[in-house]
């Protein structure tokens, strides 16, 4: 028997991102039409205390869920094989609201330490301050989750691949020793994207996205999205988005929703520019010597990455961040940079436009110089977010700027 083709979950993913959760009004508009209201109004009084009640289905309120938002979550949701989702207003609102809404005094998380700026600041400083306690590992090292996981573990956390120094971590071997545990995982996809990494096929519980990144991927607007199971989102996520308000704007949510229709062929484009311009540097006299196993330039995708066969066991492509230490230390590193004539310095990512941050000195200055050290953030890296300019020109730009390295 064929499947029911008018459920999208049948769907191809083209067509999933491209139609998938378009709910058109009576005016039977082709493009997802942009709901800007706070509010929305009721028949009569009886409706309005239906809608209250959740006896009668319909919106009560933008801040509890709005048309335009949920065709973003509902795409969102059919893109990641999840059971529901929730959008918020950036990144960072879908990681706190993630972590805070199933949390509570007494409870204990353990997080690989190669997180996120912010993330860290959550796990490390604002988790511990009500009473969570938090165990952060080395995310490569399978040993130290098993000796960290124990009976009070409530949420295991990690990225992968890893901000920004690239590492890739084991999702299902970390998912298993939860799942021993009883603690739930939260992975945060955003370095490997929704279209290359599928987090809840190898055990995680929870998927959460900065939108920000690739599916926005045109550098316009912050957003975020929480997905997973349906009773998680419903009992125990919505609550604490409706009352505490990391509401995504309608206009953004239409914005993501626009970036969602071509984000599969961006993402095949910037893997592909990625790859080769990996390539092409990798062998750069102005890339600085390895250390230890470590190559001066780490992509997932090649085969001298520390976890590369791991990363193509779990990723269906290296994407599209690179990490590379130039030669001459910070000196060196800062050289590089002020000799790009095209790449930009910006610490976002996932942009159409190429960017490139020196770690060290913008997004992880906050840590201390041991800190840094023992994830690997030396003086010398630089992270490049490889966009969809041709190739060509990014091989050109980036190769005349390392020769001012050494
Ligand atoms: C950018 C980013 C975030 C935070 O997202 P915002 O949209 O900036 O709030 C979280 N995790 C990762 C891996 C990111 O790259």
């Amino acid at each position: 028997m064929s499947k029911d083709s008018t459920d999208p979950r049948n769907w191809q993913l083209a067509t999933r991102l491209v139609r998938g959760g378009t709910r058109r009004s009576e005016h039977g508009e082709t493009s997802e039409a942009i709901f800007m209201t706070s509010g929305f109004r009721y028949d009569s009084a009886e409706a309005a205390e239906a809608r209250f009640r959740n006896e009668q289905p319909g919106f009560v309120y933008s801040r509890f869920g709005n048309p335009t938002v949920e065709m973003f979550e509902q795409r969102m949701t059919l893109l990641e094989g999840a059971e529901a989702a929730r959008a918020t207003a950036s990144g960072m609102a879908a990681v706190n609201a993630a972590l805070m809404c199933q949390l509570k005094a007494g409870d204990e998380v353990v997080s690989s330490r190669a997180v996120f700026g912010s993330i860290a600041y959550i796990i490390g400083d604002l988790l511990p301050r009500f009473g969570v306690k938090t165990t952060m590992v080395d995310g490569t090292d399978l040993a130290q989750w098993q000796a960290a996981i124990g009976p009070r573990t409530r949420v295991v956390f990690l990225e992968t691949p890893s901000n920004p120094t690239l590492e890739v971590l084991d999702i299902a071997a970390v998912a298993a020793l939860a799942r021993k545990a009883g603690a739930r995982v939260v992975v945060d996809n955003v370095f490997a994207t929704p279209v290359l990494q599928k987090p809840l096929e190898l055990g995680a519980d929870i998927v959460v996205y900065s939108a920000t990144k690739h599916i926005d991927g045109q550098g316009r607007c912050l957003g975020g999205v929480v997905l997973g199971s349906q009773a998680f989102i419903a009992d125990e996520l919505t609550p604490y988005l409706r009352h505490t308000g990391p509401a995504l704007s309608p206009f953004n949510a239409w914005v993501m929703l626009k970036g969602l229709e071509t984000l599969e062929l961006r993402v095949a484009r910037h893997v592909e520019n990625a790859a080769r311009l990996a390539d092409a540097l990798a062998g750069h006299p102005g890339i600085a010597a390895p250390a230890g196993r470590v190559p001066g330039l780490l992509y997932p995708g090649r085969p001298d990455h520390p976890q590369h066969d791991l990363a193509m066991r779990q990723m269906t492509a290296g994407g599209n961040m690179v990490a590379f230490r130039a030669k001459g230390g910070k000196a060196g590193a800062f050289r590089v940079l002020n000799a790009l004539k095209l790449v930009d310095i910006s610490n976002n990512l996932g942009d159409s436009k190429s960017l490139v941050t020196h770690p060290a000195t913008t997004t992880h200055q906050r840590l201390t110089a041991e800190e840094r050290a023992h994830l690997g953030i030396g003086d010398d890296l630089l992270r490049l977010s490889v966009g969809l300019e041709d190739v060509r020109d990014l091989i050109a730009d980036l190769s005349q700027a390392l020769d001012k390295a050494g």
